[in-house]
């Protein structure tokens, strides 16, 4: 008989490390989110007390190095973290996921020495972090973004506004996308880091959305806003290098997102068909039943293996392009179908507010949306493929 040489662990299994910040995560979620799920949903707003808890816990830092007070952890303890949390709430979810995935990610690996110095400790410890692209006409063709920086003797001058700007409430530090030489196209796109209180920028409407209503979405404005030339994030005219990048990553993020609200859901329904009763027996008893729990299972187990494998790709220093897309796309689909599910299972009572389930599927809608929508990720994918 042949040897087996290597025995791969399957991809969900985790490392102690991985496995004690899910713990640590998921306990928090339960006994500090959980209780206040319904009046942050019902009030749109974050408790503050809360993101206190969250810079406490490590979680706004999780891949931050020791040395700028982060927790030195890795990308894939990043990811079941935010699962965690949004299995509970995937709008505290976004909020966490922002700040580990896209700003931390963005300052380690483009940040100067002075600019990580200036700003990871804060990132780590006590600020929140927002990342501004999309514009009013820029979404799914971001580069086409009209916020424009000219250059002045040691400042560059910010104009224009960014829409749909998550943790725009509570950030104090901003990477803002603007150009720098709009003849250039996108190669005059150039990052900045802004922070609250400069003169010329303010934080302006905030949305009024289906779901993860407590996480907060605003626009922007940027009237003359004086930016020093040392907060320019990356290399001068390679903004796009640091968004595409970025956000490579940081879709692999809202794919934990996406199958943590699913596993919500699931585990939701999954509770309640035991305890319903028809006919005089619980509704689990009905195949029926049975079956749509089934798919549900099957669905977030496939799901979960895409994000992980796009995950542990990218630690292992692989090209996970492609990758990245299938597990958004994948995971946001399964998210809706799974809560959608979910709510057909409580009958009823899936439909009000009392019951957790309704709030499920307002929060999945998001992961079709942003990081990149379903139709421009399946564009990567088939790109990918024909190239
Ligand atoms: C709640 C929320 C939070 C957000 N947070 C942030 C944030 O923190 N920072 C940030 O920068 N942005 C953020 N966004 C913006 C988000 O990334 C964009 O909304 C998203 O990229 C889509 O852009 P759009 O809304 O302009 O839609 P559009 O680009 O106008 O797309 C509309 C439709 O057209 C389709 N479409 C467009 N182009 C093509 C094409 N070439 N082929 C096929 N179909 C196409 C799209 O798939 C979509 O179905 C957020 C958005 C929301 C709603």
């Amino acid at each position: 008989m042949n040897q087996v040489e290597h025995i791969y662990p399957p991809l969900n299994q985790l490392s102690e490390d991985e496995q004690m910040l899910k713990e640590a995560a998921a306990d928090f979620a339960n006994s500090s989110i959980a209780p206040l799920v319904h009046e942050m949903d019902e009030n749109a707003k974050l408790d503050r007390g809360l993101i206190k808890e969250f810079f406490e816990m490590g979680l706004m830092g999780i891949e931050i190095p020791e040395r700028y007070s982060g927790a030195g952890g890795s990308f894939m303890m990043s990811i079941v973290a935010i699962e965690q949390i949004s299995r509970v709430d995937g709008s505290v979810g976004v909020f966490m996921d922002v700040q580990n995935t896209l700003v931390n990610n963005a300052f380690i690996r483009y940040g100067s020495e002075d600019l990580k110095e200036r700003f990871l400790p804060q990132l780590a410890t006590e600020k929140v972090g927002a990342y501004c692209l999309s514009e009013a006409g820029s979404g799914s063709d971001a580069f086409a973004l009209k916020t424009t920086a000219k250059e002045t003797d040691n400042h560059f001058v910010l104009n224009g506004s960014k829409l749909w700007i998550t943790n725009a409430n509570e950030a104090d530090i901003f990477i803002v996308f603007a150009n720098v030489n709009p003849e250039l196209g996108y190669k005059g796109i150039t990052a900045f880091v802004v922070e609250r209180g400069m003169e010329g920028f303010s934080v302006s409407k905030k949305e009024n959305k289906l779901g993860i209503r407590a996480s907060s979405t605003c626009e922007i404005l940027f009237e003359d806003c004086k930016v020093p030339k040392e907060n320019i994030l990356g290399e001068y005219g390679k903004g796009y290098k640091v968004a595409i990048e970025t956000l490579n990553e940081g879709r692999i993020g809202i794919g934990a997102q996406m199958i943590g609200i699913a596993q919500g859901a699931f585990d939701a329904a999954l509770n309640y068909v035991k305890e319903r009763k028809q006919f005089g027996k619980a509704i689990s008893d009905f195949q029926g039943v049975q079956f749509q729990l089934s798919r549900m299972a099957t669905d977030i187990e496939t799901a979960r293996l895409l994000v992980y494998n796009a995950g542990r790709m990218k630690e292992a220093g692989q090209q996970f392009l492609k990758e990245a897309a299938m597990a958004k796309f994948y995971s946001s689909e399964v998210a809706e179908r799974v809560s959608s599910m979910a709510i057909d299972l409580f009958g009823g009572y899936g439909y009000v507010k009392e019951y957790p389930v309704e709030k499920f599927y307002r929060d999945a809608k998001i992961g079709k949306i942003y990081e990149g929508t379903t139709n421009m990720q399946l564009s990567t994918i088939a790109k990918l493929l024909l190239r």
